[in-house]
């Protein structure tokens, strides 16, 4: 089991003014991009598929096969897009990474736009973190006025144009489709799938969308070898990632490790839990992902492990409580966000987040009988699978998974009514 982080990402975090061209420059920043350009781009797609990184969103699907989706016999123009609408709560890896490292990002967006065909790039960030808009915008203009991009980069006849394009802020426009829908201008809101982007996305042209981390995955990759990256991770889950680690550690922050640390190993390098108190929950990627519990600390955090402990790794964000912790309330106000954010598009998610708000906060506060605990199960129940996009599986993972390891707690909630908690001793959803 690895027990060490391996800082690739992150490595130069620390450097002085590191976002700008010339720290990332001295570091061998672009590098990889020359080695890229000597390369055949379908061997680039042969590299990153033989590296196995699998996407770093949240859902784990191969990178070089869904680049290997891109019709090449399309005539059509062929677009790469990155998702930076990074919003799942708990989930905070591609905005530092960003505010850290954004030539990272560009370098990859130009060897993986380069291995695709396309000659244009938008980086989709969510609207309100306009310090992070400024950051990468800054970095697309170093990189036009070094020769990195606009007409015949680094004399080898490629063309590529990158806009940064600010989301309205909506949860939604995460999800690729609606993602789509918000850069053409239109209400964010999911399409039908198949067809896949990698077939009709932007414009109805061939599209990849991918994930700011997995982009920017690229260049370590192309300069160090898929072995070396293969070398990294367990069998099927492949590489490092950065960990999001929140909550109730002494040390919060990013950690950038193989796949396949454990929690126990990762809460040891944040420092330990917060002083005189014990893990009680937490969630491996964000609050999409069903809860696990102190029995899970050893599970290996990778797509198969975390799923073989009835959950999803998701995108990392180890949001993590300790015993002061009512995990009724927090699950409420995660459901809340759900109903919130919900586009409204499909009646299972729209009506169905709103009537899950309703039961689980009548039983935060002690309103209700036992019944209504499956009645709230029966709710999840008629939501998962039954919606348009993922928004609404997410929503109701966390309360079933919270009735199935805290029943208990409910209970006491309408025994005591109320809730027992005292909110003060915790420094969250107090
Ligand atoms: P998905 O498994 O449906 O698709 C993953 C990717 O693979 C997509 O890009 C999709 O286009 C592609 N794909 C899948 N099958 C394909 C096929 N047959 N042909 C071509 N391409 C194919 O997952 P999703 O609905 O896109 O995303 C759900 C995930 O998003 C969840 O796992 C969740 O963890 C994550 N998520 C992330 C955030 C965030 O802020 N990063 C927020 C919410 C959810």
């Amino acid at each position: 089991m690895p027990d060490t982080l391996t800082p690739v990402l992150t490595a130069n975090w620390g450097d002085d003014r590191a976002w700008t061209l010339a720290s990332y420059a001295a570091r061998g920043g672009y590098q990889a991009l020359d080695k890229a350009f000597a390369m055949d781009p379908d061997a680039i797609i042969a590299a990153v598929k033989d590296s196995g990184l699998r996407g770093r969103g949240g859902a784990g699907f191969p990178t070089g096969m869904k680049w290997g989706f891109i019709p090449q016999d399309n005539p059509k123009p062929k677009y790469l897009v990155v998702n930076a609408d990074e919003s799942e709560p708990g989930t905070c890896k591609d905005i530092p990474l960003m505010m850290a490292s954004p030539h990272t990002l560009v370098e990859g967006v130009i060897i993986s736009s380069y291995a695709i065909r396309a000659n244009k790039a938008f980086i989709y960030i969510r609207g309100e973190v306009l310090h992070v808009i400024r950051r990468v915008q800054n970095a697309v203009r170093e990189a036009y006025e070094a020769g990195h991009l606009g007409t015949n980069i680094h004399g080898s006849g490629y063309d590529l144009d990158v806009v940064v394009h600010a989301g309205a802020g909506a949860y939604i426009c995460g999800e690729e489709t609606a993602l789509l829908e918000g850069l053409e201008g239109r209400r964010g809101q999911p399409r039908l799938r198949p067809p896949f982007p990698a077939v009709a996305g932007l414009y109805a042209s061939p599209t990849v969308i991918n994930n700011v981390e997995s982009i920017a995955s690229v260049p370590s990759i192309i300069g160090n070898g898929a072995g070396w990256f293969a070398s990294m991770g367990t069998e099927k889950s492949k590489g490092f990632g950065i960990f999001s680690l929140s909550g109730h550690v002494k040390k919060p922050g990013q950690y950038e490790a193989p796949l396949g640390i454990t929690l126990r190993t990762l809460i040891d390098l944040a420092g330990g839990m917060r002083e005189g108190h014990e893990l009680k929950f937490w969630t491996p990627g964000g609050s999409s992902t069903p809860i696990l519990t102190a029995e899970h600390l050893d599970v290996p955090l990778d797509f198969e492990g975390v799923g073989a402990a009835g959950s999803m790794l998701g995108t990392r964000a180890l949001q993590i409580f300790d015993d002061t912790t009512c995990v009724v309330r927090a699950v409420l106000r995660w459901t809340e966000f759900y109903k919130h954010e919900s586009c409204g598009k499909c009646t299972p998610c729209r009506e169905g987040t709103w009537w899950l708000v309703q039961v689980l906060s009548a039983l935060e506060k002690g309103k209700g009988s036992e019944a209504d605990l499956d009645l709230l199960l029966d709710q999840c129940d008629n939501i998962l699978g039954r919606s348009f996009c993922a928004l609404a599986d997410g929503a109701v993972s966390p309360i079933s998974s919270s009735i199935q390891h805290f029943r208990d707690e409910y209970v006491a909630h309408l025994t005591h009514g109320g809730c027992p908690f005292d909110h003060t001793a915790s420094t969250l959803f107090a």
